[in-house]
C-alpha cells in the first residue's frame, strides 16, 4: 500500500478526492494510507497530483479520450516494449491513459519526454500529464488515482496489456504490480527528447481535406496561401482557443504568447518567435522537426499536404 502511493502519490501535504459529480476537490490536510485504502474499497476516490511541491514528476500520463488515440497509444506501448521499456495501460470507457514512470525527475522533462513520444506518431489532442513544467500556484494538475471508482460512473478500470487482458486478476494484485512498476531509465529519457523526429507530421495522417480545385495565384506559394488560411493551417498544429492564442510551438511557452489574425491572415509570437504566413509557419515548424526547412523544401512538402495532385 505504501508503496503503490509512493508510485503515484508525489506530495502528502494536500490531496485531490472526487466529488459525486466527477470533479476534484484539494483537501488541504495530510494525506493518510487509510484513504488509499478507502479509494481501492470504492469508497472514496481520490486524484493524483501529477508533481511533487518541487515540480518533479515520477509519473507520466498520456490521456486519450477518443477510441482512435487509444489504438495509437497501444502501437506506442508495443514500441516501446521493443526499446525495452514498459508502458502501462489503464483503459477507460472510450480511451485510456498510459502511464510511464521515473526516478523523479523535473517536470519540464518528463513533459519534454512526453511530447517527444507524441511528435513520433503524429498524434495531436492526447493531453499530457504533468499539464505544467513547473507549479507556479497551487498542487497543479491531476489524474484520477488508479483502481479506484469514478464517482460519476461507478466503474473501475484495471491495468491492462496491449492485448486487453487484466496485468493481474485482482485489484490486490494490480496493486502489488503497480507498487514496483518498472520505471523508464534515465538515458532513455535523454535518448527520446534529444531525437529529432524523422516523421514529417503532414505524411503521418491526412490533416487537410483533399483540395477539389487548383487555388488561384501566379506563383506556387501564392496558390499555397490561396489554399487555406492561417487559422485554418495552423490550428492543425498549435491548440487554439476562442481568441486563436495559444501556447507557441516554437519556444518553451507557458503564457499564451502565440496568436493568428483571422483577419488580416498571419500567425504571431509576442516572445520573439517571428509570424507571417503558412509558409512561415511551416518552415519553422519543420526546423523543429530537423526537417530540411529551405524555402523549396518546405513549400513542395506544402504543395504535397495542400494542392490536388
Ligand atoms: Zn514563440
Amino acid at each position: 500500500m505504501r508503496r503503490y502511493a509512493k508510485t503515484f502519490i508525489p506530495r502528502q501535504d494536500c490531496y485531490p478526492i472526487q466529488t459525486e459529480d466527477g470533479r476534484y476537490l484539494t483537501i488541504k490536510r495530510r494525506f493518510q494510507l487509510d484513504y488509499l485504502q478507502a479509494h481501492l474499497k470504492g469508497i472514496m476516490t481520490l486524484g493524483a497530483y501529477a508533481l511533487d511541491e518541487h515540480s518533479r514528476a515520477r509519473w507520466l500520463c498520456l490521456d486519450a479520450d477518443m477510441p482512435e488515440q487509444w489504438g495509437e497509444l497501444l502501437k506506442m506501448t508495443k514500441d516501446l516494449e521493443q526499446d525495452g521499456i514498459t508502458a502501462y495501460l489503464e483503459p477507460s470507457r472510450r480511451g485510456g491513459h498510459l502511464w510511464l514512470f521515473f526516478s523523479p525527475i523535473p517536470g519540464a522533462t518528463a513533459r519534454q519526454f512526453g511530447q517527444r513520444l507524441l511528435g513520433r506518431y503524429g498524434l495531436q489532442g492526447i493531453e499530457l500529464f504533468p499539464k505544467q513544467d513547473v507549479l507556479k500556484t497551487g498542487p497543479g494538475s491531476l489524474v484520477r488515482l488508479p483502481l479506484g471508482k469514478h464517482r460519476l460512473t461507478g466503474q473501475r478500470y484495471y491495468f491492462v496489456t496491449p492485448e486487453g487482458e487484466p496485468i493481474a486478476p485482482s485489484v490486490r494484485e494490480q496493486v502489488r504490480l503497480m507498487s514496483a512498476p518498472q520505471i523508464v531509465p534515465p538515458d532513455y529519457i535523454r535518448h527520446v527528447s534529444t531525437e529529432r523526429s524523422p516523421v514529417d507530421l503532414s505524411q503521418v495522417k491526412p490533416l487537410f481535406p483533399e483540395a477539389s480545385h487548383e487555388p488561384a495565384g501566379a506563383t506556387l506559394s501564392e496558390r499555397l496561401k490561396n489554399s487555406i488560411s492561417v487559422y485554418d493551417f495552423v490550428r492543425r498544429y498549435v491548440e487554439l482557443d476562442q481568441n486563436a492564442t495559444g501556447c507557441c510551438p516554437f519556444h518553451e511557452d507557458q503564457h499564451k504568447s502565440f496568436g493568428v489574425n483571422r483577419e488580416e491572415n498571419f500567425w504571431h509570437c509576442w516572445a520573439g518567435c517571428g509570424g507571417g504566413s503558412i509558409i512561415d509557419f511551416w518552415m519553422k515548424w519543420r526546423q523543429l522537426q530537423g526537417l530540411d526547412s529551405s524555402f523549396t523544401a518546405t513549400i513542395k512538402s506544402m504543395a504535397d499536404m495542400l494542392l490536388p495532385r
